[in-house]
């Protein structure tokens, strides 16, 4: 039993073959592919494409970088429609904070803002939070303190000091595949409790090898994980899974 916590099925990447993608991720054993919204049309697609696919489950949000381009407006409508889909969504997400691509102080501000609606509308909704964060570990733990979700911080590419400090606030952390290549990532799995570790692609993103990322890839993980924890392989599979229960059910 896989599962792959953050992808981005609703791409183009994927509109020739996603009967395949899907097909090759369940006959390894993935049970569920959460596939995160990144703007408001993005959410829409997210929504109808998990009518059509049961493995996919949703998250829905705005990515920190999209902030910028996304009018009150339109976040009034983005919440909204996060509301009106309560029952068919399985977290928030994507939303976090990201100052590697965005550096303008007001646009950082603005980033801040949204993240923290999006925490207490995860609140209000009782659903975990699916956070994205680069080069801003140490606001994203502080503003997390503050309030009552279970949060999941992928990709974490903060150092193991920060790591563990959100480990003691009992954030989850999803592996990616680049495991595979990545000392940073080996070492996060090292450092943190197997109760805490969860597997994503963030397909088509971040292959570590040639080509496109897919759900499929989380076997790879899977691999990784149990030979840096000496647990057997089965054994990884199934509290990894566990986690995933623990965390979205
Ligand atoms: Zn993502």
């Amino acid at each position: 039993m896989l599962i792959d916590v953050h992808a981005h099925l609703q791409y183009k990447d994927f509109e020739n073959d996603l009967d395949d993608v899907i097909k090759r991720a369940e006959e390894v054993g993935v049970k569920a592919i959460i596939v995160n919204g990144l703007t408001k049309e993005d959410n829409k697609k997210v929504l109808e494409l998990s009518k059509k696919y049961d493995v996919i489950k949703v998250a829905l949000g705005i990515h920190p970088n999209e902030v910028k381009s996304t009018s009150d407006k339109d976040f009034e409508e983005i919440f909204s429609f996060i509301r009106e889909n309560k029952d068919n969504i399985i977290a928030i997400g994507e939303c976090g904070l990201d100052y590697y691509h965005d550096k303008d102080e007001g646009i950082l501000k603005r980033q801040k803002e949204v993240f923290i609606k999006f925490l207490k509308l995860a609140e209000e909704l009782n659903k975990p939070i699916i956070i994205h964060n680069r080069k801003a570990e140490r606001d994203v733990i502080d503003i997390l303190k503050n309030y009552k979700v279970k949060a999941l911080l992928h990709f974490f590419s903060g150092n193991m000091k920060l790591a563990k400090q959100a480990e003691e606030i009992g954030c989850y952390f999803s592996i990616p595949v680049s495991i595979i290549r990545s000392e940073h990532f080996k070492t996060l799995v090292n450092k943190v409790s197997i109760s805490k570790i969860l597997t994503e692609t963030d397909s088509p993103y971040g292959n570590p090898e040639v080509g496109r990322n897919e759900p499929s890839y989380v076997k790879k993980t899977i691999k990784e994980i149990s030979v840096i924890k000496d647990i057997s392989l089965k054994d990884t599979e199934n509290i990894v899974y566990q986690n995933f229960q623990a965390l979205f059910s």
